[in-house]
């Protein structure tokens, strides 16, 4: 199978050079040229398969120029029960509210307690096996820009890995405390951590510039070195995550919940647009996927998408509870776009090239229509987000993080207005401990906070009785080894001199 650039289809490449080289040359995302199709017989048999062998049925036909050694070795590294607490890293939870079934697709069992861990467990050993088929003997540097999540996941995913260095760069003040405090602990002699004066899009901005800008690239070079991408512009991050859609699909079937070849529903609390596009490729291969449910936070970004086919990110940015989703530039929707325009590389390039000069554009009637038919966006703010929050613990003593109730709540929006009763599935993106001070707020407004973020952690506990997950616990007891804020403009002198090549 092979990958073509959206902005320009002339440019080919094999699965494993899409994934160590991150991003196309000329700004594109790396997509595959078709998508394998999946019929009866294949989810009978993947009913019966578990996580890890559903992953390498998925992986060997996205990944041809893999051998099955090693696609098995990089599964087998990477879900292990060790780091995901169980032989399923996705298991499904069941919700009840008001007589209804929730049924909720935990994602965050991980080492740090986020379902970017599903993606960056496996991307460090597909990347270092693509580098080896591509570019033998380089070393491979990881610029990310983060939210929060992906860069302690990455960093996670990356540590004391050979032949690559990662460097991760977050806004000082776009993160939570615990987020902030996972990163700047960060173990490992490959890693760097700085914080930058701005927001997660200025960060992303920035990497996005240093990627493409030739001198840096060029420096690079002469030392052996290359750029690639742990975010979810990069292929090997998402291709793992269409696995999880089809065994959460398998694990309803096999529990009951639905019969093979029903439909289901996908919410998705989304940012980059990586979750659900995952979920939609999966579609493409088969999965019966009636919508797409697309919850935003105040940051809506998307939700006006969906309903106008105008994308426009001159708008006030909102730092919100559910700081994971305070994105304006939703990178992956362009995937999509190339995908609903018929594989058109020059009307994505189009699109793409005028949200990078007016912040702004307006998609094709065909496109419209079709994302109206298959997506619905909705959003919810803060205040709403604590609620959610609150009733599925007093209701059922389910205790669910911010980004996970902004889904629960557009998702209940969506019912509400359209009366669809179709089984669906909601991703729970984050484990409630990384953002215990809004959801101790949401499950005990009245309670006096305490000062520190582990204080705060262990009243939750009190509180719910729900157990802390062991790598946020152990937190506490580690040294802080990044405490660096550089502004924007010094993020690349900032990775020259990280990488001792100025
Ligand atoms: C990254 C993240 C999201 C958003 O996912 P996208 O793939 O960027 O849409 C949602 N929730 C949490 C907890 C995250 O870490």
């Amino acid at each position: 199978m092979l990958y073509n650039s959206t902005q320009n289809a002339a440019e080919v490449v094999s699965s494993a050079q899409a994934i160590a080289q991150g991003i196309s040359k000329d700004g594109g995302l790396f997509v595959p040229q078709e998508f394998p199709k999946y019929d009866e017989n294949t989810f009978k048999a993947l009913l019966k398969s578990d996580y890890k062998g559903r992953a390498k049925k998925v992986f060997s036909d996205f990944l041809t120029d893999f051998t099955n050694e090693e696609i098995d070795d990089c599964v087998e590294k990477a879900y292990t029960s060790e780091k995901f607490g169980s032989e399923n890293p996705a298991p499904l939870a069941f919700c009840n509210v008001d007589g209804k079934t929730l049924n909720i697709l935990e994602l965050w069992h991980g080492p740090t307690c986020a379902f970017k861990d599903m993606a960056l467990q496996i991307l460090p050993h597909l990347l270092t096996k693509s580098l080896k088929k591509t570019y033998d003997g380089k070393v491979a540097v990881i610029l990310v820009a983060t939210s929060g999540d992906t860069g302690k996941a990455a960093l996670e995913g990356f540590k004391d890995v050979d032949n690559t260095k990662i460097i991760v760069f977050y806004p000082v003040d776009g993160v939570s405390p615990m987020q902030k405090h996972q990163m700047n602990t960060q173990e490992g002699n490959n890693v760097r951590v700085c914080a930058i004066k701005g927001n997660f899009d200025d960060a992303q901005t920035g990497v996005k510039k240093i990627f493409t800008t030739a001198d840096v690239s060029n420096k690079l070079a002469e030392n052996d070195m290359l750029f690639s991408s742990a975010n979810s512009i990069n292929w090997g991050r998402l291709l793992p995550q269409i696995v999880y859609y089809i065994s959460a699909y398998c694990d309803m079937v096999n529990s009951g919940k639905i019969k093979l070849g029903d439909k289901i529903n996908v919410v998705v609390p989304t940012g980059n647009f990586g979750n659900i596009l995952a979920s939609y490729y999966a579609s493409l291969m088969g999965l019966p996927i009636n919508k797409f449910i697309c919850a935003s936070n105040s940051n809506n970004v998307l939700t006006d998408f969906i309903k106008t086919g105008v994308y426009d990110k001159n708008r006030q940015f909102y730092t919100t509870i559910s700081p994971s989703m305070d994105i304006l530039v939703s990178s992956n929707l362009e995937r999509l776009l190339y995908k609903l325009s018929g594989n058109s590389d020059t009307a994505t390039k189009g699109w793409m090239t005028s949200l990078k000069s007016t912040g702004k554009y307006e998609v094709s009637d065909d496109v419209k229509a079709v994302i109206k038919e298959k997506f619905y966006g909705g959003y919810c703010d803060d205040t709403q987000t604590k609620a959610t929050i609150n009733k599925l613990f007093e209701k059922d003593n389910y205790l669910c993080d911010t980004h996970t109730a902004v889904a629960v709540n557009v998702y209940e929006q969506y019912v509400r207005e359209t009366g669809d009763d179709t089984p669906s599935v909601i991703a729970s993106t984050a484990s409630p401990y990384k953002f215990s001070k809004s959801v101790l707020q949401a499950v005990a407004p009245d309670v006096k906070l305490p000062d520190t973020e582990f204080d705060m952690v262990d009243m939750l506990n009190e509180i719910t009785d729900k157990e802390v997950p062991a790598p946020l616990s152990d937190l506490k007891n580690k040294a802080v080894r990044f405490s660096e804020v550089t502004e924007v403009d010094n993020m690349k002198n900032y990775v020259l001199g990280a990488l001792e090549i100025e």
